[in-house]
């Protein structure tokens, strides 16, 4: 028995040992939803599996994730995706990520293709930043991208106030136990803007996240932002459903 209604918007379904375990205690945890995001050709491959599967319930994003970019290999991943657009709810996860070794360039050469995938498909972004949201940010605002969601938000509050006055969503992770810039960025956005998740398997202080855990993020959220579980569980879900077009 559950009264809440929740929509993990963010996991990494195809790495999970004990899939089908952890979907069935998703949904005794009240997790009407989970989108599956991909990384490159073999995952975005496994997502569509999963989805299949799991009609109804897993809804697949593919995306070509910043660390999997290789010089070489762009051509057939972005030609993957736009081949399978018309089947996923989101391109996801795409995104900038400045810590790591692959060039800014390519990294903006990639992204910027899938912005445009994104929007000639009318598909929404699920976008990962690391030291790189501004960029991030401009260049999906200079094409017109109309609907986005910035993973997991811990970048500048400046900014923050520039994405969700776009119209775009950020979404909240269970590091908001302990992220103080993250806890910051969900203090500050409106809940009408925020979406909750796991990223599904990331480790949470030592402890390895499944999509049940989007209870954790909603507990966090709730407590932050001084509102009933059952206001931000019904607002969060409602958001996701808006911006991925998902109907139950
Ligand atoms: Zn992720």
């Amino acid at each position: 028995m559950n009264e809440l209604s929740l929509i993990d918007g963010h996991a990494h379904l195809e790495e999970l040992k004990d899939l089908s375990g952890s979907l069935d205690e998703a949904r005794t945890a009240g997790v009407r939803g989970i989108v599956a995001v991909g990384m490159d050709i073999e995952s975005n491959k496994n997502i569509f599996q999963i989805a299949q599967a799991n009609q109804g319930y897993v809804y697949p994003a593919i995306g070509y994730h910043p660390w999997q970019i290789r010089e070489g290999e762009t051509k057939a991943n972005l030609s993957f995706i736009r081949d399978h657009v018309q089947r996923c709810v989101a391109l996801g996860e795409i995104g900038l990520d400045y810590k790591i070794k692959v060039k800014k360039e390519l990294q903006w050469n990639v992204f910027g293709d899938l912005l445009d995938i994104a929007l000639e498909s009318d598909k929404p972004v699920i976008v990962h930043c690391r030291f790189s949201h501004r960029r991030a940010f401009e260049m999906a605002r200079e094409r017109k991208i109309k609907r986005a969601v910035f993973h997991w938000y811990s970048g500048p509050l400046g900014l923050l106030d520039e994405i969700v006055g776009t119209g775009y969503f950020i979404s909240a992770t269970p590091a908001l136990a302990y992220s103080p810039p993250h806890q910051a960025a969900i203090k500050q956005a409106p809940i009408e803007k925020i979406l909750l998740e796991t990223d599904t398997p990331v480790s949470y202080q030592g402890r390895e996240s499944r999509p049940k855990d989007v209870r954790i993020t909603l507990e966090k959220v709730s407590r932050l932002k001084g509102l009933d579980p059952s206001v931000v569980s019904k607002q969060t879900t409602e958001n996701a459903c808006r911006l991925f077009k998902i109907r139950f």
